[in-house]
This record gives structure tokens, C-alpha cells and sequence, in this order.
């Protein structure tokens, strides 16, 4: 056992300041990183962390960077479980469990190719989340409706 907590300490290392992404559905701390558009922080990502809560999970710790209201949102699509811990010098100063909001605009396109939204660049696209296990969302233009 003691072990074990080692080993995990070892893989993860601490960030000074910055956010860590805990509990990420293990295999998706990748498109999280992606959807964030975080090149220019320094990240480390851990994959397939054991976990208790979940047996394996993904963590994404990125240095120098506090997620806004619409990157919660991007996280939410993806892991919709994930937690959202703020670092200040080591420490932990909030913790957020992300929650998929009730209505989605922009980050997504439309599945439905001929919805207006795919053709009117000032459209923007806007989703009604209709169902939060599976994410099932629905278009406001076309009501296409579409899991991700
Ligand atoms: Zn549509």
C-alpha cells in the first residue's frame, strides 16, 4: 500500500501555480489539452492513473493558466466528471466539479451539414443539452440532435 502511494507520487508531479485537471475519464486527458488550446503553457498530462473513485483516470496539471466559465464548458463535453482544482504556490486554493451546463454555444458545430449554422459564418451554433448521460445535444437552428 505504501507503496503504491509512492509510485503515484512519483508520476505526478506538483505545478506551482496553475490548474490541475483531476479525475479525467482515463484515454481523454488528450482531447481536453487539445480542446483548451494550451500550447504555450507547460502541461503534464498522466495517463491511466489509478484511482478509487473511477479505477483509472487521466490527470492534466497546466502551469500558469485559470480556466474560464466557457473552458469549464469545453472540459465538460469531454469529461463531464472531471474536477478543476486552482494551485497558488503549491497549494490548493478552490476546487470545482465540472458540471455540462444546460445549453452550449459555440465550441461544436452542427452534425447536420445542411444546418445554417454550418453555412452563415455569424451564426453561432447553439446546443440545448438534452441529455447529460450519453451527452446527447440539440441543434437551436436545425434540432438536429447528435451524441458525442
Ligand atoms: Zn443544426
Amino acid at each position: 500500500m505504501v507503496q503504491s502511494m509512492k509510485e503515484e507520487k512519483l508520476k505526478v508531479e506538483k505545478i506551482r501555480n496553475g490548474t490541475v485537471i483531476d479525475h479525467v475519464c482515463a484515454g481523454k486527458a488528450l482531447d481536453v489539452y487539445k480542446i483548451l488550446r494550451i500550447e504555450d503553457n507547460t502541461s503534464i498530462i498522466a495517463l491511466n492513473v489509478p484511482s478509487s473513485r473511477m479505477k483509472r483516470k487521466d490527470i492534466l496539471k497546466i502551469e500558469n493558466k485559470q480556466l474560464k466559465t466557457d473552458e469549464f464548458n469545453h472540459v465538460a463535453l469531454i469529461s463531464p466528471n472531471a474536477t478543476v482544482v486552482t494551485i497558488k504556490d503549491y497549494k490548493v486554493i478552490k476546487k470545482h466539479n465540472i458540471e455540462l451546463p444546460d445549453k452550449i454555444k459555440g465550441i461544436l458545430r452542427c452534425r447536420n451539414p445542411v444546418c445554417i449554422s454550418n453555412h452563415e459564418t455569424y451564426v453561432v451554433p447553439e446546443f440545448s443539452v438534452i441529455s447529460k448521460d450519453p451527452i446527447i445535444l440539440k441543434c437551436a437552428y436545425c434540432e438536429h440532435e447528435f451524441k458525442i
